[in-house]
C-alpha cells in the first residue's frame, strides 16, 4: 500500500510518536510525506520515505496530484484543529481529493490507529485491484 503522511506543525511530534509506535507495520508499505513531516519521521525511525516539497512550498499539492491519479491508497493527515498556520496546507483540499477517489483518510490519531491496523489486517487489499 502507498500511504501518505502529513502533519501540521502542532501535530508533528504526535506523528513522530505514531510512526515509532507503528514502525513495524509502516515499514511494510511505501510511505509518502510532505517534506518536513517526512524528514522528522525519518529522524526518529529507520523508515524510508518519499519526500515531497515542504507543505507550504507545494508538497501537499504534489501529494494531491498523486491522490488525483489514484496512486495513494490511504492518507493520514494529522491536522491542527485549533490554530493551523495560514501557510500550512488546507486539509479540505486533501479531503476533497480523497473523497473523489474513495481513499480512506484519517485526520486525527485515533482514526489513524484504526486505519493502520485495518491496513495491516488486509482490509484495504481491494485497493490493489481498484488501482
Ligand atoms: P510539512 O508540510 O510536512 O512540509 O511541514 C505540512 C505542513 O506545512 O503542515
Amino acid at each position: 500500500m502507498r500511504i501518505g503522511l502529513i502533519a501540521h506543525d502542532a501535530k508533528k511530534m504526535l506523528m513522530q510518536n505514531f510512526c515509532i509506535a507503528y514502525r513495524g507495520i509502516l515499514s511494510k508499505h511505501e510511505l509518502y510525506a510532505t517534506g518536513t513531516t517526512g524528514r522528522l519521521i525519518e529522524e526518529v525511525t529507520n523508515l524510508s520515505i518519499h519526500k515531497y516539497l515542504a507543505g507550504p512550498l507545494g508538497g501537499s499539492q504534489q501529494m494531491g496530484a498523486q491522490i488525483d491519479q489514484n496512486q495513494i491508497d490511504a492518507v493520514i493527515f494529522l491536522r491542527d484543529p485549533l490554530a493551523p498556520k495560514s501557510n500550512e496546507p488546507n486539509v479540505n483540499d486533501v479531503v476533497r481529493l480523497c473523497d473523489m477517489h474513495n481513499i480512506p483518510m484519517a485526520t486525527n490519531v485515533a482514526t489513524a490507529e484504526v486505519l493502520i491496523l485495518a491496513i495491516d489486517r488486509g482490509d484495504l487489499e481491494w485497493r490493489e485491484m481498484y488501482r
